[in-house]
């Protein structure tokens, strides 16, 4: 069986040269006689695998020395809840931007923990767009201020790192981390469930500015607090080991394609041509305004939805899988992460061309 284009949301797909150097260690990593899934998280061999992965992604982002970088479990979900748990401190209140389903889920979670002000809601234009920073009502005395950069399910990215003034700026990164280069220094926060765009599900990666340690409540699980993760080396319990090692092949296999300047000039083709299309076809469509458009997730409606099942059916065939949008949503969505090759979405590109010939 050949793999097909997955454009899974996530969990998503994987570079190929990751899953096969996997195979290939399954049973035997670096003639220890074992598996990394078999390996104990305070063995030499382990701690080689949890060192180099997160050398590799300070790297990569260029994380600057007063930022602790995290692999926790618990997922973006669980760091709903464990941002305020864990930085709110003596504030009162916390700042979200609401820009779709993500930051509306994090919205909630955080009003179990603290008052919570939405400063900015894209809600009233459907969720179609980045609500200009000018028109956010921002506190200074916030404990911090959330926003999403990509909205996984509209296909909303932010185009710019807002302004948080001296109030740190929380992200949840979980669907653009690793797509483009970005300024960790502007964060005091950034977090990502890794199975968008870092590895397997199980694994959360949370790079957090020590400055912010000791603000966690009394009742934060020690599991989850950052500070206690943090002295620990992520290991205060067993941590996620082999999605942290996958995580660390995806790094090396970024850092071989000449890391976040090059997969951006990628990523931003992919996208680029993928828009192109649906915008010159009068059959398909994407109701994201230009500036706000997501290079990770591209969700479009095809001019008669009655077909959409033939759509996705002919495109199963065609080896481009999981094209379904979400379920609150319908149409289509396709999910283009670092791991998508170009040809992938060339592929895709073609495929509708040919449905809307042979359709309308
Ligand atoms: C997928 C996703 C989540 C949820 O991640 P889990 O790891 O399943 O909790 C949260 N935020 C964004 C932006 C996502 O894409």
């Amino acid at each position: 069986m050949s793999r097909v284009y997955n454009f899974s949301a996530g969990p998503a797909a994987l570079p190929e040269e990751v899953l096969q150097q996997a195979a290939e260690e399954m049973t035997d990593w670096r003639s220890n006689g074992a598996g990394v899934m078999e390996l104990s998280h305070r063995s030499k061999a382990f701690m080689s695998i949890a060192e180099e992965a997160e050398a590799d992604l300070r790297e990569l982002l260029a994380v600057p020395d007063d930022y602790a970088v995290l692999f926790l479990q618990g997922g973006a979900s669980g760091q709903f809840g464990l941002i305020p748990m864990n930085l709110l401190g003596d504030k009162q209140s916390v700042d979200y931007v609401n820009t779709g389903q993500w930051s509306n889920k994090a919205i909630a979670e955080a009003k179990k923990y603290a008052a919570v002000n939405v400063v900015a809601s894209a809600e009233s234009g459907g969720f179609n767009s980045v609500p200009a920073q000018s028109d956010w009502t921002a506190s200074t005395d916030a404990a911090y201020l959330h926003y999403t950069p990509n909205e996984t399910i509209g296909g909303v990215e932010f185009g710019f790192v807002p302004d948080a003034g001296a109030v740190p700026l929380v992200a949840d990164m979980s669907s653009t981390i690793l797509s483009r280069p970005v300024d960790v220094s502007r964060f005091g926060l950034i977090y990502a469930g890794a199975q968008k765009n870092i590895g397997p599900s199980g694994l959360t990666v949370v790079i957090v500015k020590k400055s912010l340690f000791g603000n966690a409540a009394t009742i934060t699980p020690d599991a989850f607090n950052y500070q206690k993760q943090a002295d620990a080396g992520s290991m205060l319990n067993t941590p996620p080991t082999y999605g942290w090692y996958i995580a660390g092949l995806v790094f090396k296999w970024l850092k071989q394609r000449g890391g976040l300047d090059a997969m951006q000039a990628v990523n931003k083709r992919k996208a680029d041509k993928l828009y192109a299309a649906i915008d010159a076809s009068s059959y398909y469509s994407n109701p994201v305004a230009i500036d706000s458009r997501s290079w990770m997730n591209v969700p479009f409606i095809c001019g008669d939805s009655s077909r959409d099942t033939e759509f996705l059916a002919g495109a199963t065939e065609a080896g481009l899988h999981t094209l379904k949008g979400h379920r609150s949503v319908g149409g289509m969505r396709a999910s283009i992460y670092n791991a998508m090759p170009e040809a992938g979405v060339d592929a895709l590109i073609t495929y509708m061309a040919e449905f809307e010939r042979t359709n309308t």
